[in-house]
């Protein structure tokens, strides 16, 4: 059952098959997209409304519009994968919408219904639903976001207006040719976010603040930047828009160390499904901390043997050297590690459906 009526309007002016089949063999990441799109309108007093399925394409905007002036904006990303048998699903998809309202309250901005969020996911891929690649590792990216429209620039109240959006983008296979492990980039001058800030919440702002570190990383020879927390500036939050996953030991002693959630760190759906599945696996997780220290000296001591960063779009990318302004290390002989890879494989076989799916994540669509 639905929460809202979508109207429909079909595009007149779809992509041609022959068009969309080219791009959909190397779609490359967020730069094409689908057919239609879904919006829904929310206004203070008489919540959301106006729910509609129409063609891709600009989106009219007020030039007061509040998001624009005080970037009162929030996102979230999950995909729709093709499964073995033809069929089209994605993965935990409420895990999204919850968090999306979690982002929201901190945003001050209003809760969307969450299965009004997922019938919205749902309407889009049904509709765009030769879109999904079938291609292995490929599949269509999903976005929703919500921004302020109230046409007001006074800055002592949140917007009484807002648009929720999703729009869908296929995706191709994030390493094409093969797993490198990243190089990533300590960060000294900048951080990602503090306590009692927005670090917690996916909204655009914390994407912006942290241009201007991963351009650093990239001057410095690294692929991507680890951020630290803002306070003490030694302890290992995240890296890019990914969280990080330590493994202590090998083989039948491996153990998982991830940072805690302490309130500055993108609780990750990726991250939370590792939480669960490495113990399935015989690998215990441990939610802690550590510094940049301890990352260094595991890695001299061996302890450390691999690292990586997990998120929807990489799945898991190891990381496989660290730089910063004082220091230097490899993590193992800098290559992608026996854990990582086999953790990589049991989620990745999860999602398109050739493993099976213990904890219902697989939410099938078509
Ligand atoms: C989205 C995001 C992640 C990963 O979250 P997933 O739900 O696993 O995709 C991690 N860190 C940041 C900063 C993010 O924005």
């Amino acid at each position: 059952m639905s929460t809202l009526d979508f109207e429909i309007a079909l595009s007149e002016r779809p992509t041609p098959a022959a068009e969309r089949d080219r791009i959909l063999a190397d779609p490359g990441w967020g730069r094409h997209f689908t057919d239609h799109m879904v919006l829904i309108q929310y206004t203070e007093g008489k919540g959301w409304h106006d729910a509609r399925l129409q063609p891709y394409g600009p989106i009219p905007m007020d030039p007061a519009s509040q998001v624009l002036h005080y970037s009162q904006e929030l996102f979230e990303g999950l995909k729709a994968y093709r499964q073995a048998d033809g069929t089209i699903a994605t993965f935990r998809p409420f895990s999204n919408a919850a968090r999306m309202n979690r982002s929201a309250a901190r945003m001050a901005m209003p809760s969307i219904p969450e299965q009004l969020f997922v019938d919205a996911l749902e309407l889009l891929v049904r509709t765009d639903q030769d879109w999904v690649p079938s291609t292995e590792g490929y599949s269509l990216y999903l976005r929703p976001f919500m921004f302020a429209t109230t046409r007001a620039l006074g800055v002592n109240q949140p917007a009484d207006e807002y648009l929720f959006v999703v729009i869908a983008s296929p995706s191709g296979n994030y390493y094409a040719r093969g797993i490198r492990p990243v190089s990533v980039w300590l960060s000294q001058d900048y951080t990602r976010a503090a306590p009692g800030g927005t670090g917690e919440a996916k909204t655009g702002g914390n994407y912006a603040a942290s241009f201007a570190g991963q351009a650093q990383a990239v001057e410095n020879g690294c692929d991507q930047v680890v951020w630290l927390d803002a306070v003490e500036r030694r302890w290992v939050e995240e890296v890019g828009s990914m969280n990080l996953v330590f493994v202590y030991g090998s083989g039948a002693e491996a153990r998982l160390l991830t940072p805690a959630l302490t309130g500055t760190m993108l609780p990750g759906i990726t991250r939370d499904s590792m939480l669960k599945l490495a113990p399935d696996l015989g690998v215990p997780v441990e939610e802690g901390r550590i510094s940049v220290d301890q990352w260094e000296s595991g890695c001299a001591s061996g302890e450390i043997s691999e690292v990586f960063g997990c998120g929807t779009a990489a799945v898991i990318s190891p990381v496989g050297h660290v730089k910063g302004p004082d220091r230097e290390f490899t993590i193992g002989d800098g290559e992608p590690g026996e854990i990582s890879m086999r953790l990589r494989e049991e989620l990745i076989g999860i999602q398109y459906g050739t493993r099976p799916d213990p904890y219902g994540w697989v939410h099938k669509i078509v």
